[in-house]
């Protein structure tokens, strides 16, 4: 079965300059990538006729489908729709349901029409408009040589909107996509190369159709197993068989066997325990709570947080002894384990993480330079600790340590 190929083009000066991270490109290809479509290229261009008509031309070289986002705001800026009619031809014309809707929501809000808000009510007749319910630029479709072009605005919930809405269903129909899978395991405890290590003659013994891919971030490492074959049952079988052959091997490090991050294994260990966790702070400043209420459903075993940036903070709200700050410091395994069982008392919870660090740039001593974080998980009845040191800078040093400290809490109610 042919592999159907997909390019993505993302339009827009400020994907270029930096300003705007192009988030549509990842969530465009997930989606595809789960109804069997391969990406296989993905370029950025400026509002830029040239720059966008080489890519137009570029893409549909190899590609079936052309996924365009970007440039179609009101504003002169935007150039994609007159950029698209004059590569496809047509002419400009009224879409009846878009005007109504452009209508409807400006007068809704008691604003006036302006002239360019109409206008994007125009589209090229050579194209088929994909109606866009959460905004006023549709999406447009267009057919040329077996292949078909969609252009969306760039603003992502727009975007989202329209793909949901219309191109997957359009790319399905048009479109007979071989079966590809993917699964993945989460690890914690061992680096990328003693894993593949142990993992080698395994990795050398795969068939042609399993790729095998390492995703190391935060500390923690991924694998994922993606298997493409001519129909699903079949694919899903062999992927199925060869999943379970590397979760055996690596059955020690294991975190969980699916996609998740760990906030939501967490999250459903704590439910099936029935039991709740807070968070006491300080380095961290709330970022651990707020992963961890990013979970849908968080309320049932999260309760609070006592983010306790400033020492006075934790020997009043935390009861950290003066003395442990003294004799110790705010960055000591003694401090994070008062911190959590002052946690506990204060918050009331089965389970509590305390996090005290040094994240940089600036505040290291030769003793505790930057990257010097301890932390401490436990109950009422125990606590376990651990000493990091990270080296990045301040907002990543941020990041390990909140999947750091939900990491060691995981392993403490599951030891
Ligand atoms: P536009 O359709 O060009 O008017 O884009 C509207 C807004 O969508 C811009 O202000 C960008 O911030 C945002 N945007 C455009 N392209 C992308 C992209 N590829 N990823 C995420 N946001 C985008
Ligand atoms: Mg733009």
């Amino acid at each position: 079965m042919e592999k159907i190929l997909a390019s993505l083009i993302t339009i827009g000066d400020e994907l270029l300059i930096g300003q705007t991270i192009d988030t549509n490109s990842a969530w465009i290809a997930q989606q595809l990538n789960n109804i069997g479509v391969w990406v296989h290229r993905r370029v950025a261009v400026g509002d830029n006729k040239k720059d966008i008509v080489q890519a137009l031309d570029e893409e549909s070289r190899d590609s079936h489908i052309i996924l365009i986002t970007g440039g179609l705001g009101p504003t002169a800026d935007d150039i994609t729709k007159p950029v698209l009619m004059d590569y496809f031809g047509g002419q400009l014309i009224v879409h009846e349901e878009t005007l109504h809707a452009v209508m409807g929501f400006f007068e809704s809000r008691g604003l006036p029409v302006l002239q360019r808000n109409v206008d994007q009510a125009r589209v090229p007749d050579s194209c088929t408009v994909l109606f866009n319910k959460r905004g006023t630029a549709p999406g447009m479709l267009f057919h040329k040589d077996g292949k078909i072009y969609v252009s969306m605005p760039g603003v992502p919930h727009e975007m989202k909107g329209i793909m949901e809405d219309h191109v997957l269903d359009i790319i399905r129909d048009q479109f007979q996509t071989p079966a590809l899978l993917h699964q993945t395991l989460l690890t914690s405890g061992m680096g990328e190369s003693f894993v593949a290590e142990r993992i080698k003659d395994f990795e050398a013994a795969l068939p042609s159709s399993i790729k095998l891919a390492y995703l190391p971030n935060f500390g923690l490492l991924k694998l994922r197993l993606t298997a493409t074959g001519k129909d699903k049952i079949s694919t899903a079988a062999l992927l199925s068989e060869h999943f379970h052959q590397l979760k055996a091997m690596l059955e020690d490090i294991v975190v969980v066997d699916e996609d998740i991050a760990i906030e939501q294994v967490l999250g459903r260990i704590l439910k099936e325990k029935n039991k709740t966790v807070g968070t006491a702070e300080s380095c961290t400043g709330g970022n651990i709570s707020r992963m961890i209420t990013c979970v849908p459903g968080s309320s049932v075993y999260f309760k609070g947080s006592v983010v306790s940036y400033a020492n006075e903070i934790k020997t009043t709200l935390l009861g950290v002894k003066e003395s442990t700050l003294q004799t110790f410091g705010a960055v000591s395994e003694e401090t994070v384990k008062e911190m959590v069982t002052g946690g506990i008392k204060a918050l009331g919870t089965d389970y509590m993480v305390a996090v005290s660090g040094i994240l940089g740039p600036d505040g290291g001593t030769p003793e505790k330079p930057v990257g010097t974080v301890w932390m401490a998980a436990g109950d009422a009845n125990e606590i376990v600790t651990i000493k990091h040191h990270f080296r990045y800078d301040r907002a990543r040093n941020t990041d390990m340590a909140s999947v750091a400290a939900i990491n060691l809490l995981r392993k403490f109610i599951t030891r």
